[in-house]
């Protein structure tokens, strides 16, 4: 594989792009938004600075890295001769499915199609294509140059040949890849959510504070941040869409968004995103001030 295109340069897009490009690959960046693919360009290049100063790549390494870096509005032309796809715009089924159709339509019968989906069922939708033994999940974690982990989805009909190549594929990136298999939040989200949205049960039915929980879960667990802390990180509104896909695929109450996220996510308390989630964010040049909301 040489040629990547990645659809979406947003938080994810900007990381994978960075990481394959810094890797040699060509990479293709497509976005609907020329302001976010400028903010790309800017966030990898900052990136790319970090790690010179860190001593991780060298100033050749890095201006290396921006060259094996184009951009296009244009995703159809973006795809004619790539050998893979990685969609990793905004997670909406209805967005994602219309992308894969153009994919679909546009790219070479043997590239392969991958989604970065925190939870969409990519059995459905690899559905929507003419070729879904080669429809395949790889969900990065943020921040994606930092993060060792790529979890590779199996669809339904995905087959082995696609498989092994897209685990061989990230051990080249530096990556450890985890197969797992097409099942409601797959292996990450299925065991974080949950947990998320017990914590916040915990506050919600008055067992602990914001800052005891997160407390209880750093020093007892060793977990890098607490849960709510990491919610805040998420966005409230996608740890309720999963905890809805999670739901919705196992009918089992057990998955249902605790009453506290679902009120949260409605008054528009997103986390840091909207600068008030379990704690407030002001910006204070570049620090973060972070401050319960709740006790
Ligand atoms: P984001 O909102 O930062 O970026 C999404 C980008 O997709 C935007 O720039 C938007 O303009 C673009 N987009 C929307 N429709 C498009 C289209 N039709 N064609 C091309 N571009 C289009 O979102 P994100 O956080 O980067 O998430 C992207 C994907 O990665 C989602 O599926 C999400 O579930 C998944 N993911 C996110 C995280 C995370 O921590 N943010 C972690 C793992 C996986």
């Amino acid at each position: 594989m040489k040629n990547i295109t990645v659809i979406g340069a947003g938080t994810m897009g900007n990381g994978i792009a960075h990481v394959f490009a810094m890797n040699g690959f060509e990479v293709n960046l497509v976005d609907i938004s020329e302001d976010a693919l400028e903010n790309a360009l800017k966030t990898i290049d900052k990136n790319l600075w970090r790690m010179v100063a860190k001593e991780k790549i060298s100033t050749d390494a890095k201006e290396e890295t921006i060259k094996n870096i184009s951009t296009s509005t244009n995703l159809k032309e973006a795809v004619k001769s790539a050998d893979l796809v990685i969609e990793a715009a905004t997670e909406n089924e209805e967005i994602k499915l219309k992308i894969f159709k153009q994919m679909d339509e546009c790219s070479p019968a043997d590239c392969i199609l991958a989604s970065n989906t925190s939870s969409i069922s990519i059995t459905k939708i690899a559905s929507v294509t003419s070729r879904p033994s080669k429809v395949i999940g790889m969900h990065f974690m943020n921040p994606v140059p930092v993060m060792k982990l790529v979890e590779v989805i199996r669809g339904y009909n995905t087959s082995d040949d696609v498989t092994n190549q897209i685990m061989e594929l990230s051990k080249s990136l530096g990556k450890t890849p985890v197969e797992v298999n097409d099942y409601p939040g797959f292996v990450a989200n299925r065991i974080l959510m949950p947990m998320i949205n017990e914590a916040i049960y915990c506050l919600y039915e008055g067992v602990a504070g914001v800052e005891e929980i997160d407390t209880v879960m750093k020093l007892g667990m060793a977990h890098p941040m607490g849960p709510l802390q990491l919610a805040d990180f998420i966005g409230l509104d996608i740890c309720y869409a999963i905890m809805e896909v999670l739901y919705d695929g196992f009918n089992n109450p057990k998955y249902a968004p605790c009453p506290l996220l679902t009120q949260m996510k409605t008054a528009g308390k997103l986390g840091k995103k909207s600068g008030e989630g379990f704690y407030k964010y002001e910006a204070e040049g570049k620090s973060i001030s972070v401050s319960p909301s709740f006790s």
